[in-house]
Formats: structure tokens, C-alpha cells, sequence
């Protein structure tokens, strides 16, 4: 998560709406009030610039569209109000980078006096560097078709394409040349949602696993998510091997040259320098 500290804000505090989520039938039936806080982190310096509203965010706007989406569909969870609701304000209002978002609910049927109980969430846009890779078949056209199913996955889209390159096959040898690309995508998943349907979208291409580094119709790796470092069973983050793959720091330096390996603190053109002279 990106530090968001000393980013400009607008704030909406205790947006009130009238509506009927809950898991109870009474909650259901009667409905309750909730109260809404919203933190969106935006550049407000353009419309400090320009005093025009065009500019910025209408935070009118953004009030009615969560009134809007309170009353459309009851949810029986506040997790769901808030993840559905900060997933919304995200798609519609391209100018808000995060949300902060929390939804409180001062009737809670819990038996007993509270002040509110509340769900809490922060919600950003990320940014992601997929490596493509193809050495079976038309290599071209599993690597364009991968690419419309990337742009085409639910809350995300391709800003950024490298173009193709013909490598030598990496690791193990004795196999046809691979055909590589590099994409970079804006994206609401999370990491691990990302590389489940990479792995989907490679099994669609006829993806088997037998040959470790072996011959693949279609490979999908993430090699870059945000500045963030993972280190799961599934999913490593960065990629282990950019520093030491050409075709890779090629493609990356074709559309992100001054980008930052968020553990090498280095850019990919220094990178790609360095493996060039190693
Ligand atoms: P390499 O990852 O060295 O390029 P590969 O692409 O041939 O090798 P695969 O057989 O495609 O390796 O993937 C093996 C496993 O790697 C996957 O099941 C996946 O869980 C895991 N994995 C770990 N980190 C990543 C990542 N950043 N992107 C994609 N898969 C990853
Ligand atoms: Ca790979
Ligand atoms: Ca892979």
C-alpha cells in the first residue's frame, strides 16, 4: 500500500441514507440508518489552480452515487456495502487514486447501547507488469488473444504494451524460441486474484505444466505489482528473475525505463545496463 499520508483529501462525513442491509428479516424489513464516511484521495492542486469544478471531484456527485448504490441492492453485510460501494466510487470517478471508506451502523440490532459499529476499508487503483511469453504454435496469436483476455478481466485494463520479441529459450534449452511481450495493466484486484485468473487464461490457451522452464503455449507472469514485495507459496513479488532475463528488462525498459525495483532500488534501464555488461 502506497503511503497516502501527505496526499490531498476530500472528505464527506456521516453521509446519512436510509436502507435495508442486514442479515436480520427485521433489519431487512424495516431498514435502519447508516452513516457514511468517505476519505478520497485525489489532486485537488489543478481545481486550487483553476477554480473550475472539472478539475477535481464533485463530491455532490459522489454523495448521490453512494446514496444511489445504498438503495439499490440490500447486501447482508457491511463488508459487502463497503467493498461493492469503494469498488464503484473507484470505476466512476477516474480522478480518485484511493478511498478510504467506512460505513456505520448506529442501530445495530447487538441488545445492547453502542455508539456505532463500522466496517472499514481502503480501497486503490494498482498498477501491475505481466510478462507474456509463447514458444508453441502461432506464437503471435496466443500472445495478441492473451492480451485481449487480459484488458477484457472485470476492473482491469491494459495502459501500456510492449512490442514483440523473439528470444532464445531461457533455463532449459532444447526448445523453439519464445515469442515475449511485457503489458502493463490498471487493475482493482489484489495480487493473488490477479495471478488466479492469469492461470485461468493460460490453461484457456491450452497451458500444460510438465517441463519446468519447458515449452508453453502461453505463459503469464506478474512481475511487477505496485511497489509491493510478496513472498507467498504462489505468488513472489517482483518477479525473482527480472534482473537476470534480457528479454524481460527489454520489454520493461520499452515502456517503463525509469521505473524502480521496488527491492533492488534500482531503475530498468540501470538494470538492464548492468545485465549488459555482465
Ligand atoms: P518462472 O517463474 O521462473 O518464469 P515459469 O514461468 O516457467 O518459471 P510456471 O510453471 O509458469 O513457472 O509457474 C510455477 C508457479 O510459479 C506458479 O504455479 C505460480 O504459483 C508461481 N509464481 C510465483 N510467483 C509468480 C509470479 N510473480 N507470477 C506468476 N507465477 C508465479
Ligand atoms: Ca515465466
Ligand atoms: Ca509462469
Amino acid at each position: 500500500m502506497m503511503n497516502r499520508l501527505n496526499e490531498d483529501q476530500i472528505r464527506i462525513h456521516d453521509l446519512e441514507v436510509y436502507c435495508n442491509h442486514g442479515v436480520y428479516p427485521e433489519e431487512t424489513f424495516l431498514g435502519q440508518k447508516f452513516l457514511v464516511d468517505v476519505i478520497l484521495y485525489t489532486n485537488t492542486r489543478p481545481a486550487g489552480l483553476s477554480d473550475q469544478l472539472e478539475d477535481s471531484v464533485n463530491y455532490g456527485a459522489v454523495c448521490q452515487f453512494i446514496e444511489e448504490e445504498m438503495k439499490c441492492q440490500n447486501d447482508k453485510l457491511l463488508e459487502k456495502v463497503a467493498e461493492r460501494i469503494s469498488r464503484g466510487i473507484l470505476k466512476e470517478f477516474p480522478l480518485i487514486k484511493a478511498v478510504d471508506f467506512e460505513i456505520k451502523k448506529p442501530w445495530a440490532p447487538v441488545m445492547r447501547h453502542i455508539e456505532y459499529a463500522s466496517i472499514k476499508i481502503f480501497r486503490e487503483r494498482h498498477h501491475a507488469y505481466i510478462g507474456l511469453g509463447s514458444n508453441m504454435g502461432n506464437r503471435e496469436e496466443y500472445l495478441r488473444n492473451a492480451i485481449k483476455a487480459i484488458d477484457s478481466i472485470e476492473d482491469t485494463s491494459i495502459i501500456k504494451e510492449a512490442s514483440f520479441i523473439e528470444t532464445e529459450p531461457y533455463g532449459y534449452t532444447d526448445q523453439d524460441p519464445f515469442m515475449n511481450t511485457v503489458v502493463c495493466v490498471e487493475t482493482l484486484k489484489e495480487p493473488l486474484e490477479l495471478l488466479h485468473i492469469l492461470q485461468k487464461i493460460e490453461l484457456d490457451a491450452g497451458r500444460t505444466r510438465e517441463i519446468h522452464w519447458g515449452p508453453r503455449t502461453l505463459d503469464l507472469d506478474i512481475l511487477l505489482f505496485d511497489q509491493q514485495i510478496l513472498t507467498t507459496p504462489e505468488l513472489v513479488v517482483p518477479h525473482p528473475e527480472i534482473e537476470k532475463r534480457m528479454f524481460v528488462l527489454e520489454s520493461l525498459c520499452e515502456i517503463a525505463p525509469y521505473e524502480v525495483h521496488p527491492l533492488l532500488q534500482k531503475r530498468f534501464l540501470t538494470l538492464k545496463e548492468n545485465l549488459e555488461t555482465n
